[in-house]
């Protein structure tokens, strides 16, 4: 959606002027290809490549884009086109989270452009989720080699720096984003007899490594949480009663993988509810970012967002990550008083302080909420 001139013109200085202080801060700066953004468009320009950081800063200055972008991918020539032409050394391998692929019943409410409380607490949930119940435990990656980042407006980008993920092809990549997905995982992996009439039905065990263990820490989870979390996995009511109430030997069971107390009737659907509940549920778009590693470019960390004018900033760690408040610590802008027109903007709670619902109102309230509601385009600068 375009943006109104006189917004722009209000905009503009003030992002020169971060640029200005805000020191640039990405590693192997001189191997990445960058691209730069309009209101408008995200990445209306790219195959930019800088020799130091000094010149990015320049450019930044110079042109205060509204969105600066750069690949997590290195290359001999980053500038060169068309991509081959780059000749590419490795890449960073990538998880981008966004709230709108959730499919939150809020979103329904105020629309996939506005993200509320809820929307930042999924997103932030599931990127929790991601780092650990996958990449540490399952692919062994240290906390450390975890670069976390907001993404600036709607979710968390995680890029992997670890020299096991440098090198790895598109469908090496392919087949971690399946495994996280949990595509192409079957029952008879888990549960090899559980088509074998009268036989002990054997299963995982919650020690186990990866999915298996995942499924029976789950059902365990289940058993402790109530009847109605186990009938969410598909398992009928007067089953899931009586397993409550023989929790303490059914749990004894799977523990040493036996599973023969856990009647499961209707296996294809208890097997899609139980790994519908423990994957990620952005499997297409973290399929598209881990696996176009040649060419897809994104946020670059602690630059502005020009939806949001919120910085896409740098997590330190996992428990910053727990405590991260986007809507706190992402803020960029002064509170310097500033009249706007609200058109119809949605409840917003920023640094603490609630603004509206608005609508077809002047306000005059803090910078960083009136740029936020202008880049939203629920709002104008005031006659
Ligand atoms: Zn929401």
């Amino acid at each position: 959606m375009t943006i109104d001139p006189k917004v722009a013109q209000f905009i503009t200085p003030l992002i020169r002027e971060y640029y200005e202080k805000v020191p640039v801060d990405i590693e192997r700066l001189n191997e990445r290809e960058f691209g730069f953004g309009s209101y408008e468009t995200k990445i209306n320009t790219r195959h930019h490549a800088f020799n130091n950081k000094e010149q990015l800063k320049e450019y930044l200055v110079a042109n205060a884009p509204p969105f600066v972008s750069c690949s997590p991918s290195f290359y001999e020539k980053p500038a060169a086109r068309p991509m081959e032409k780059k000749i590419w050394k490795g890449a960073e391998l990538v998880f981008d989270l966004d709230s709108t692929d959730l499919n939150l019943a809020c979103q329904k409410v105020h629309g996939s452009s506005w993200v509320c409380d809820n929307c930042f607490n999924a997103v932030k949930d599931e990127t929790l989720k991601l780092i650990e119940d996958f990449l540490i435990p399952d692919f062994g990656f240290s906390e450390s080699e975890l670069k976390l980042s907001f993404s600036g407006n709607r979710g968390y980008h995680i890029h992997v720096v670890s020299d096991a993920v440098m090198e790895l092809n598109s469908k090496e990549r392919k087949e971690m984003s399946d495994y996280i997905s949990g595509n192409n995982i079957n029952i008879e992996s888990f549960f090899p007899n559980i088509n074998v009439r009268g036989k002990r039905l054997d299963g995982p065990k919650p020690s186990d490594y990866g999915w298996g263990g995942k499924i029976a820490r789950s059902v365990i989870s289940a058993l402790n949480s109530g009847e109605s979390a186990l009938e969410e996995f598909g398992i009928e009511k007067k089953e899931a009663r009586k397993l409550i109430k023989n929790k303490t030997n059914v749990t004894f069971g799977i523990t040493t993988g036996n599973w023969d107390k856990v009647k499961i009737p209707k296996k294809a659907e208890f097997w899609n509810n139980v790994i519908k509940n423990l994957t990620i549920k952005q499997g297409d778009s973290i399929d598209k970012n881990v696996t176009n590693d040649t060419s897809h470019i994104l946020r670059m960390p602690n630059t502005l967002h020009g939806d949001t004018g919120l910085i896409a900033r740098k997590i330190s760690s996992i428990s910053r990550l727990e405590k991260f408040d986007p809507m706190k610590d992402a803020v960029a802008f002064s509170s310097k008083p500033v009249k706007i027109h609200a058109i119809n903007s949605p409840e917003l709670s920023m640094k603490g302080k609630t603004y509206g619902p608005y609508k077809n109102e002047d306000v005059e309230i803090e910078m960083y909420a009136a740029i936020y509601l202008m880049l939203k385009r629920v709002a104008v600068l005031a006659e």
